[in-house]
């Protein structure tokens, strides 16, 4: 029986095993089901037993290409590297000295837990933990980033710092809960750009799983107008049931900064969040804000994008680049979800269990059925043999 010293378990109502599945990376592409001892949480750390996981298109990354996930200080294929970093799941057992959290309480996990020592970790920006380059990385440094850096959450059980818990309603569903994470990056853009005050307005450019969240928040902070730009007409569509007051679907649109400035009155917008890594859209951002403007950039670009740097200097315009969900940013959007000032899961349209997940990562990756938000369950196979019997 799982029982390691100084770690608090309640067997009873959390019966916990001593290994527990997991899916390994082994070349790119190529995910194999395996076991692993069940991790142990050591100081500031809980078990949480994964009970859902949301695919994210940096895990695709990751499986196929490497980065940015960063294992043993190189790539991360067999290295016995279980990834996925956007889950949620239930608190079963307590590291030494935990008492912030109990057993059995439901929580989402960031991704980042900084080493809390850096000059970034102590400003708030865990998610640019550096020190140098020397602490990102270092698991004894108390530095964890869940699916990069460290095991992930395609297993059962995985060991978490308590600061990167977020506790969830227990009116949230398992899928709701993993998508915490994701309007926490969209908050965490909207915090970087100096914090949305209502009544100004902002662009969105690409409606993915954080563009269209960022939709959500930047209505729920009082945004106005809200407009998203994006190419496919579906989930422009979920776009506008999220907040949008406008959609530009840029395919039928020959000028989308023209297209943006006539939505805002023939303005420039305050705020442009650009979400889509299309290689044109930092200059169409830029010029969509008015002066004195700021652009966040969120979205992984996978080449070099050209700039208008003399438009930038002339017109005072701010640019940010940001990393994950710093500042706490997703305690603030579980605030937002537990009194659903939006549906976050209109994203989320398909759920597989633990032992399907190369289906289900195919249905992300090829976008099977217009996917956008896929994830998988931990105990779905019990649950529905439970209600086949
Ligand atoms: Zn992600
Ligand atoms: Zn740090």
């Amino acid at each position: 029986m799982y029982a390691p010293p100084g770690v608090k378990t309640n067997h009873n109502e959390f019966p916990i095993p001593e290994r527990m599945r997991a899916w390994v990376l082994g070349a790119p592409g190529e995910l194999a089901m395996t076991t692993k001892p069940t991790p142990v949480p050591r100081r500031a750390e809980v078990l949480v037993r994964v009970d859902a996981v949301a695919i994210c298109a940096t895990d695709l990354d990751v499986i196929y290409h490497g980065p940015p996930a960063l294992i043993q200080g190189g790539l991360p294929f067999n290295k016995n590297f279980t990834p996925g970093h956007e889950y949620m799941g239930t608190v079963v057992a307590l590291g030494p000295g935990v008492d912030e959290y109990r057993i059995g309480q439901r929580v989402a996990v960031e991704i980042h837990a900084g080493c809390g020592q850096c000059k970034r970790c102590r400003e708030g920006m865990y998610t640019s933990c550096h020190n140098y380059g020397l602490n990102y990385g270092e698991v004894d440094k108390g530095h964890r980033a869940n699916g990069f850096t460290t095991d992930g959450g395609f297993c059962d059980y995985q060991v978490n710092n308590i600061n990167t818990l977020v506790a969830i309603s227990d009116t949230m569903s398992d899928e709701e809960g993993t998508l915490v994470v994701t309007a926490g990056t969209a908050m965490y853009a909207l915090t970087e750009l100096g914090g949305l005050v209502a009544g100004e307005s902002v662009c969105v450019t690409g409606p993915g799983p954080i563009g269209l969240l960022t939709v959500a928040v930047a209505k729920a902070l009082g945004a106005q107008p809200v407009i998203l730009t994006g190419t496919r007409d579906n989930r422009l569509e979920i776009g506008k049931k999220l907040g949008a007051d406008h959609v530009v679907n840029i395919r039928r649109t020959p000028d989308v900064v023209a297209e943006v400035r006539r939505l805002n009155g023939g303005k420039g917008v305050d705020y442009v969040v650009e979400c889509s890594a299309a290689s044109g859209a930092v200059n169409d951002a830029v010029h969509m804000v008015n002066r004195g403007g700021r652009v966040c950039l969120a979205a992984f670009a996978h080449e070099e994008v050209p700039v208008d740097v003399a438009h930038i200097v002339r017109n005072n315009i701010y640019l940010y680049g940001i990393r994950g969900e710093g500042r706490s940013a997703t305690h603030r959007a579980e605030a937002f979800m537990r009194q659903k000032r939006f549906d976050a899961t209109l994203i989320h349209t398909h759920t597989f269990s633990l032992d399907d997940l190369p289906t289900a990562i195919r249905y992300a990756k090829d976008r099977v059925e217009d996917a956008i938000k896929v994830v998988v369950k931990t105990r779905l196979n019990t649950a529905s043999k439970v209600a086949a019997e």
